[in-house]
């Protein structure tokens, strides 16, 4: 971590990103380190939370960088009052740098989102809402244990894009027991409330509850790689005809200036300033990190003056390079002069053999100044990044 007293020279926007790593309530499919509401001490952890963000933020690294967005999330930060999201986000503008178009985004779920409280998120000036819904069909909502109802997320959304807010929601696709005709009613529900998508397929991740559960027998098990496939093509035609592009990782957005979004646009120069206990997306300059997990831990390290950090890794020139060309799976192009400039070479030179086969594939197409995706690759954008991957080559 010395390279924080150093000046960030990268000259890109960053995300600022504190974790409020707590729910009230447990989803079946969730691996995230999070923490039940009713466990943690708020007010010791909110302090604590503070106090990391001015670790950082004393740092030369930090007042040498300037932030585009300042994040909430977690967890289900929507568990705090408004009046606490807040205080921390005021503490987090009075401290680090914002450009003049910075946005602020809240995650949070209609449960512990009260229309009252939108509505002092909107005055305040919070420009985005992020909510798993997951899926408009309570029948699932029931067996995946989402806290509330299709007709409560609903409600919020219509609240908040009343008041001018503007909502994003996780979608699922291939989920235990859902028909295609359930997938495609719920995407039809996204179009009519006219939010942002991000449409990702189910991974049961090991020791979640749900691997239990369809062990069981209680949850069906989820449809083959075949099934998946036809999901996420139905979405993509659906959400395209419906005026959506596919942007970023699993984005679908009708908002045109969200496709030049900074951070993404920055990847992988860029940085997220992730903080609180369990975030682990955290990457800045060379170096990607996560916090200690658990809550009391967190704060006793942030109580003694430490950085909370669980694991740190430094990427090499080599893994800088696979990075930038996963640019192509986040549907950006490759600036073959930036390439250049950064590493002293060509991507045709480093991965010679992978370019070839890609374009052979016609996933993607390469000109003088840069390598992009095509509409084909669009599609198999997974199939890209697995070529870089550091153990494909
Ligand atoms: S609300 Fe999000 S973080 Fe909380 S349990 Fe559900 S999926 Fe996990």
């Amino acid at each position: 971590m010395e390279f924080l007293s150093t000046e960030n020279t990268s000259g890109r926007l960053m995300e600022l990103q504190p974790w409020i790593s707590m729910c009230d309530s447990r989803c079946a499919f969730c691996y995230f380190p999070t923490t039940p509401t009713v466990k943690v001490p708020i007010e010791r952890y909110m302090n604590m939370l503070k106090r990391e963000l001015k670790m950082y933020a004393k740092t030369k690294y930090v007042k040498t960088s300037v932030f585009d967005e300042i994040v909430l999330g977690g967890g289900t930060p929507s568990v705090l009052s408004a009046e606490q999201m807040i205080d921390l986000i005021d503490f987090c503008k009075e401290r680090f740098t914002t450009n003049d178009e910075y946005f602020i985004k809240v995650t949070g779920s209609s449960k512990t989102l009260a229309l009252k409280k939108i509505d002092k998120l909107v005055e305040y000036g919070v420009y985005q809402m992020d909510m798993g819904a997951q899926t408009f069909d309570d029948k699932i909502r029931k067996m995946l244990c989402l806290p509330d109802t299709a007709d409560s997320v609903e409600k919020a959304i219509r609240h908040a894009k009343k008041l001018g807010m503007c909502v994003c929601v996780d979608l699922m696709y291939n989920l235990p027991g859902q028909t295609m005709e359930s997938w495609i009613s719920t995407l039809k529900k996204a179009i009519e409330l006219d939010v942002e998508i991000d449409a990702y397929s189910l991974h049961v991740d090991p020791g979640v509850p749900l691997e239990k559960m369809i062990e069981k027998g209680i949850a069906p098990r989820q449809g083959d790689a075949e099934y998946e496939k036809q999901q996420y093509l139905t979405a993509h035609k659906i959400l395209t005809e419906a005026g959506y592009k596919a942007v970023g990782h699993d984005r679908f957005s009708r908002v045109e200036w969200h496709f030049r979004e900074n951070c993404l646009n920055c990847w992988p120069w860029g940085g997220i300033l992730t903080t609180g206990a369990g975030c682990f997306m955290g990457y800045l300059q060379k170096f990607s990190y996560s916090n200690l997990e658990d809550i009391n831990e967190y704060i006793a390290a942030v109580e003694a003056g430490r950085f909370p950090i669980n694991r740190l890794s430094e990427s090499t020139d080599e893994d800088m390079m696979r990075r930038t060309m996963t640019r192509l799976y986040l549907r950006l192009p490759v600036s073959k002069k930036e390439f250049m400039e950064k590493f002293g070479t060509t991507p045709e030179k480093v991965f010679p053999k992978q370019l070839q086969k890609l374009k052979e594939k016609e996933l993607i197409e390469i000109d003088d100044d840069e390598i992009r995706i095509t509409k084909l690759g669009e599609v198999w954008k997974g199939n890209i990044a697995w070529e870089f991957a550091s153990n494909s080559a």
